[in-house]
């Protein structure tokens, strides 16, 4: 078993089975919140990413927490296709893009995965915070990551953190004008409906918390 604040390649590997559980049973919510001002396929694509997700979690071999990251991103690109597959894809890959290779898993790691992960997806998809994307949850997100790294907090109270941020700005992505995807055409009409991707953003953090405070908390 491994020690408190600090996860295994095994337990980062069960801790995603567990988000991605989550994030298929979120469809509906996620369904009924891309309908709002998107197209409503998000529920869908993202069932259909994280089940692909799941099946090669379970298959390939995994010796290090980059393979993890990288087997997630791999099968949410190859799956969903389209923008968002590539931008939730370029979430895990761009994480650990320039991260060595490591076997343990805490919050300075993931502060840097996090990192990764937003240059990369901004790099990509060009989206600011504002702009009522994904961005809108995984930049406080992340910042709170780094913030917590350097306090030194536990990777319970880290992820503690990094949920309540991705929450905040989920509510905050309301009040923005969209400035991509379908919504962008709604104009003022957007406001008051939170974005998809952020709400996706959110569960992701939010399962993440749960499995380490049943399992390393
Ligand atoms: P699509 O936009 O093709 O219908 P989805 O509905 O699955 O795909 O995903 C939509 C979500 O993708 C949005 O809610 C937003 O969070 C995210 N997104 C779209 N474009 C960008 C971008 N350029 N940068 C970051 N996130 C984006
Ligand atoms: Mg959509």
């Amino acid at each position: 078993l491994a020690e408190l604040n600090q996860l295994t390649v095994n337990e980062v590997k069960e801790m995603f089975l567990h988000v991605a559980d989550k994030v298929i049973g979120s469809k509906d919510l996620l369904t009924e919140v891309d309908s709002a001002i998107g197209d409503g396929d998000h529920g869908t694509g993202m069932s259909v990413g994280f089940k692909q997700a799941i099946e090669n979690l379970n298959s390939k071999e995994l010796n290090t927490i980059n393979d993890v990251f990288k087997t997630i991103g791999m099968s949410l690109i190859s799956s969903m296709g389209g923008a968002s597959g590539v931008i939730f894809g370029t979430v895990f890959l761009g994480g650990v893009k320039n991260l060595e290779n490591t076997k343990t898993l805490d919050t300075n790691i993931l502060a840097k995965i996090m990192t990764g992960s937003l240059e990369g997806v901004k790099e990509r998809g060009k989206a600011s915070l504002g702009d009522k994307t994904m961005i809108d949850a995984l930049e406080p997100a992340s910042d709170a990551l780094n913030e917590s790294s350097s306090e030194k907090l536990s990777f319970l109270e880290a992820l503690k953190k990094a949920e309540k941020a991705a929450e905040e700005g989920v509510e905050k992505s309301k009040e923005y004008v969209a400035k991509f995807g379908r919504a962008k055409t709604l104009g003022e009409r957007a406001i008051g409906h939170q974005d998809a991707g952020a709400t996706s953003v959110w569960i992701i953090f939010k399962s993440m918390r749960e499995w380490v405070e049943t399992n390393n908390g």
